[in-house]
């Protein structure tokens, strides 16, 4: 799913481009890609020449004269310049001349564009936290908004109005880094460790944007190109395997419905009541399904041994 830095990739690319040119053309091929439907967006953005490429958190905003038209990619989308062939037409397409065009594919179809007043903007983004890379996101920023939240340490990272644009790659890489338990209780952290859990977050972060994104499913720049941050993930989406610190083994447990990856070693839990209650039913959870596959494995060698046991009897 992309997140800060695969939106920033893409906004990036966009800027090489496209500000001087003119919008002259809006498609909407599936109308639930925006509330304000295909004669709204045309009336909104026609003829007007984009100013900017920007991004708030997940989102990208094209700016023109006066007007954003605002790009959340949500779970599979993607804006690219080609057509990309043999898959279902775009959701939304714009033509800019002279001759470039962008398509917004998204196989999920949970991506939302905008069109918003300039004005407007923020209102539009009022709900959303403070920028990981911006002035307002400092150490005593998150150790104030860590105070007294009982939710675990994950869950408090990804709700986008504490911080916008971390999501859960980002969110469990920031976490190794830091070397905090993800089901941690977000309330109990000291001051050094938020100030480390910052520190890690702005590594983290800037390291997918130099490495462009993640691509794990769908996600490719504008040119179909793929990123490279998967390639050195610590414990994302690599729970069994061993720890690249200590050799110990990644494990993943589901935090709200969302896979939670950590290495117990690295990332200690404390003692107590210092673990937040979803966290505590994460891992309660999780050591059922290992008792459950060890009983199922054992009960697989039991029956496989029988097997060999009934070959061994013929002659
Ligand atoms: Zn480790």
């Amino acid at each position: 799913m992309p997140e800060l830095p695969e939106v920033e990739t893409v906004r990036r690319r966009l800027a090489s481009c496209l500000p001087g040119l003119v919008l002259d053309q809006v498609t909407v091929n599936d109308p639930s890609v925006s509330a304000q439907g295909e004669a709204e967006l045309r009336a909104a953005l026609r003829g007007r020449r984009v100013v900017a490429l920007r991004r708030r958190g997940k989102y990208l905003i094209v700016e023109f004269d006066g007007v954003l038209l605002i790009v959340h990619l949500r779970m599979t989308g993607r804006l690219v310049f080609a057509p990309e062939p043999g898959t279902r037409a775009p959701r939304f397409a714009a033509r800019f001349a002279p001759g470039t065009e962008l398509y917004f594919y998204d196989t999920r179809r949970f991506g939302r564009v905008w069109a918003v007043a300039a004005a407007a903007e923020d209102e539009f983004f009022v709900a959303l936290g403070p920028e990981p890379f911006g002035p307002r996101f400092t150490t005593t920023y998150l150790r104030d908004a860590l105070q007294g939240r009982s939710a675990p340490l994950k869950s408090f990272l990804l709700d986008q109005r504490r911080l916008a644009g971390v999501g859960n790659i980002y969110a469990d890489e920031a976490l190794f880094r830091a070397r905090l338990n993800p089901l941690r209780r977000a309330g109990t952290l000291a001051p050094v460790e938020a100030a480390r859990l910052r520190d890690a977050l702005l590594e983290t972060l800037q390291a997918g944007i130099d490495h462009n994104g993640s691509s794990i499913d769908t996600f490719v720049g504008p040119e179909g190109d793929r990123g490279a941050f998967q390639e050195i993930l610590n414990v994302y989406g690599r729970a069994g395997e061993p720890c690249r610190v200590c050799g110990g083994t990644v494990r993943r447990v589901e935090l709200g419905g969302r896979g939670t990856h950590f290495c117990p070693r690295c990332q200690p839990l404390p003692r107590g009541d210092r673990l937040a209650t979803g966290g505590r039913d994460a891992l309660a959870r999780e050591r059922a399904a290992r008792r459950r596959t060890a009983r199922q494995r054992a009960a697989r060698e039991r029956t496989s041994r029988e097997r060999t046991g009934g070959r061994g009897d013929k002659p």
